[in-house]
């Protein structure tokens, strides 16, 4: 059973149906229909329709502010979307270049979530111009099942992030290592999150080239994986079945990477200077059920 039920303006539609919002694309299906209601757009406009639940096809059970807010944009497409005036002014200025459906609808959603957003929201692209000073900084895998913004019912602004193969935090990595620091010295972040996950295709990889022979990777991929095949090798994982072993190596590299956060010179500098909020935290994203779980290895000032 859907644990959130959203109520929205429509013409009578039975099928299941995608809406966009800020954090992406969710499925909808209406589930109850009642008499003929008076709507207020959210432009202000009313019009007469029958009413229809609709219910979110999967089933966030816990609730707080943001997930509120992220309810509330999805409603305000949906109800812009069945506008009788919306397919009027909506032009696709984009039209003229070429494209497949896939991006074709892309471009198509970023319109309906721009019109969206303007109407719950008439001055957040104006105040989103302005600056960002997000709390959370996610180090997370590129995999794009685990879309941080998405499963933490986010808004643009909430979180800064660097997503790569298998969630590395390599110490001679230039690119993580100037996010971490413009995060930290530059953004204000309070919380960095390591994030894996649990079937993570690059953890996968690694364990299959630790059961083979020790060798130079000659790859980009197998090089960037190196410190993580050499970690599933060290984990003695050759008794376990596949899904244990990747479990396995996917939480001892968060512990290792959460390690690497901790030594990595801007956090060392911010925690001997004193400063009290900056904190390093290790999570798993479960896949199977949508769950971040905590590792419970934070670190912060008060550790060192
Ligand atoms: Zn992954």
């Amino acid at each position: 059973m859907p644990s959130r039920v959203a109520t929205a303006a429509i013409k009578g539609a039975s099928a299941p149906i995608a809406l966009s919002c800020p954090t992406g694309t969710r499925s909808l299906r209406p589930c109850a229909i009642s008499p003929p209601t008076v709507v207020t757009q959210p432009c202000g406009i009313q019009v007469t329709t029958p009413s229809v639940s609709l219910a979110l096809s999967s089933s966030p059970a816990r609730t707080n502010r943001r997930a509120s807010d992220y309810l509330f944009f999805q409603e305000s497409f949906y109800n812009l979307r069945h506008h009788h005036h919306y397919h009027q002014h909506h032009h696709h200025h984009r039209q003229s270049i070429s494209m497949d459906t896939t991006l074709a609808k892309l471009f198509s959603n970023n319109d309906q979530w721009v019109d969206a957003v303007n109407k719950a929201d008439p001055d957040f692209f104006e105040k989103s111009a302005q600056g960002q000073s997000p709390k959370v900084l996610w180090l997370g895998c590129s995999d794009s099942r685990v879309p941080e913004s998405v499963l933490t019912a986010s808004r643009p602004g909430d979180i800064f992030v660097h997503r790569n193969i298998a969630n590395q935090i390599h110490p001679d990595d230039d690119s993580v290592l100037s996010v971490i620091t413009y995060a930290v010295e530059v953004v204000g972040i309070e919380h960095i999150l390591v994030v894996g996950h649990t079937n993570c295709g690059g953890a996968l990889a690694c364990l299959e080239a630790a059961s083979g022979k020790i060798a130079p990777p000659t790859t980009p991929l197998a090089r960037w994986l190196a410190p993580l095949t050499s970690l599933a090798r060290s984990l003695d994982l050759q008794g376990a079945s596949t899904p244990k072993a990747i479990r396995k190596l996917v939480e001892e590299n968060v512990r290792v990477q959460v390690a690497n956060v901790v030594n990595a010179t801007p956090v060392r500098a911010a925690w001997e200077s004193g400063r009290k909020n900056l904190w390093v935290h290790g999570l798993v994203y479960d896949l199977e059920t949508g769950r971040l779980n905590d590792l419970g290895i934070t670190q912060g000032s008060f550790t060192r």
